[in-house]
């Protein structure tokens, strides 16, 4: 294998701030034998000392969180007080595995009368995580620390666009005292991913990413008949019915949409409206959308950073000409701001006909789009007809009705009168159906998907 460069680019300035050599697989089968090692040591210790290395990785990260807050914004464009609250909730996420890990993984009685067969949560050794870019800290955190806490030891390959991000992280683990070989990065591209399955010392893998990603890894895993999980794309509906508070779906769809730069796995992407309130909603959206500054993510007045890469933001304008060649009607923004970095105009596409790209892709970017049906039951036929089913929102002020329509989505997830993405918590859990994946994150459910759940019975 040829060695090859990862660039950590600064897309606000197009800037290469470090390279990383791209590691050979030799390097990278010594560091999978490192981890086994360390696992058969590391699933022996006891849930107290675990939880003191958990609790001091999450105190390192409120130490440093302006330190590794701008490594977010410097990778990947996000404004600096959101990257801030990301490591915060990183924080939370530690905390909360290393305060609830034993309890969710004590041994738990079944079924039978004489209460003398149990289930015994046990590691099953190396997972391979490979993850995306949009959240560098948060995406890793959410398996690492349930799989830590669970006696599992644990493979970054992160994105090739966030390195110094992935350094960063295995600083705090080693820095917390966590053995050598228990969380460890490997620098490799992501079509050299699937190899990894093939070794018998990966046990399983999670994947958060794009869905061809997650179908190959997935491919590669059922050839080895390795577990995994899978959290993918998705092209979350937002249901505004007659009856909602507008103001209050406005406010939301903007959060929903152009947080990180539209760059979220269960941003707001397709806007469904009734039509007896959609002028009214679309007129104080169009509103709000004029008034989101784009810019330097550095500056504490700017609402929306560059993208993440240049690459991404050729992707997003192309998706957004196809759409418009395909008859979309361009309502606002399209285009990128010239000058310096990735940065591009927040986009209102509507007339969105089936069989075009904006109606079947993922837009992972800044494009908000706009559909207006009759009534409740062509909104929920609607928000079903798309191969994601991630998140989803509904509102209407009937809390009754919002829930029947909840149940009629597709999805893994529905928010009733918010964005999904900010009723995201670290105990409720996290994942999707249909394309958007499988397996869940977050909470009791995120612990239990990498361990054994071996049962013992006593006669
Ligand atoms: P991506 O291209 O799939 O990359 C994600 C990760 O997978 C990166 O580490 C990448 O490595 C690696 N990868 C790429 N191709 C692979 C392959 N064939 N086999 C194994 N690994 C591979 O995704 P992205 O475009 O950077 O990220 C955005 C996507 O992630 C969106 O679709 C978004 O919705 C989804 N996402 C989902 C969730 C969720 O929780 N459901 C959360 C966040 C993002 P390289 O960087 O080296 O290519």
């Amino acid at each position: 294998m040829k060695e090859s460069t990862i660039h950590s680019i600064n897309p606000a300035t197009g800037k290469i701030e470090k390279t990383f050599n791209e590691m050979s697989d030799a390097q990278i089968a010594q560091i999978i034998d490192q981890a086994d090692a360390a696992f058969q040591t590391w699933k022996k210790t006891s849930f107290i000392q675990r939880k003191t290395i958990l609790k001091r990785a999450a105190a390192i990260f409120v130490e440093r969180k302006e330190e590794l807050a701008k490594l977010i914004t410097m990778e990947m464009g996000r404004v600096f007080n959101q990257s801030v609250s990301e490591i915060l909730f990183g924080a939370s996420i530690l905390n909360y595995y290393a305060d609830h890990g034993e309890e969710f993984l004590k041994d738990t009685p079944v079924g039978v009368a004489n209460n003398k067969t149990f289930i015994s949560y046990e590691p099953i050794g190396t997972l391979l995580s490979v993850q995306p870019w949009n959240f560098p800290f948060y995406q890793i955190l959410r398996t690492a620390a349930p799989n830590i806490m669970a006696g599992n030891a644990y493979i970054l390959k992160h994105a090739s666009n966030v390195p110094q991000c992935a350094e960063a992280m295995e600083k705090v683990f080693r820095d917390a005292g966590l053995p050598q070989g228990v969380f460890t990065n490997i620098f490799m591209k992501g079509s050299r991913v699937d190899a990894l399955l093939a070794n018998p010392k990966i046990k399983a893998a999670t994947l958060t990413g794009s869905s061809p990603a997650g179908s190959s890894i997935a491919q590669a895993a059922g050839k080895y008949l390795k577990k995994t999980t899978l959290e993918l794309g998705g092209s979350d509906p937002y249901i505004v019915l007659e009856d909602a508070d507008i103001d209050k779906a406005v406010k939301g769809a903007i959060i929903g949409r152009f947080s990180n730069a539209g760059q979220i796995c269960i941003s707001s992407k397709r806007i469904i409206l009734v039509e007896s309130i959609a002028n009214e909603f679309i007129e104080k959206f169009k509103a709000q959308m004029a008034e989101l500054k784009v810019g330097n993510p550095l500056d504490p007045t700017v609402a929306m950073g560059p993208l993440s890469s240049e690459k991404a933001l050729q992707k997003v304008l192309e998706q957004v000409n196809q759409s418009i060649e395909q008859g979309a009607q361009l309502l606002m923004g399209g285009k990128r701001i010239n000058g310096v970095g990735a940065f591009m105009e927040p986009t209102l596409l509507s007339n969105i006909q089936p069989g075009t790209v904006a109606y079947t892709e993922e837009i992972f970017g800044p494009v908000a789009l706009l559909f207006i049906v009759k009534d409740e039951t062509e909104a929920v036929q609607l928000a079903n007809d798309t191969e994601f089913g991630l998140g989803g929102s509904v509102y209407s002020e009937n809390e009754e009705r919002a829930v029947r329509v909840a149940k009629q989505i597709e999805s893994g997830m529905v928010c009733i009168n918010a964005p999904t993405s900010i009723a995201l918590a670290i105990d409720i859990p996290f994942g999707g159906t249909k394309n958007s994946g499988y397996g869940r994150d977050h909470q009791l459910a995120g612990i239990r998907e990498f361990v054994n759940e071996k049962t013992i019975r006593i006669l």
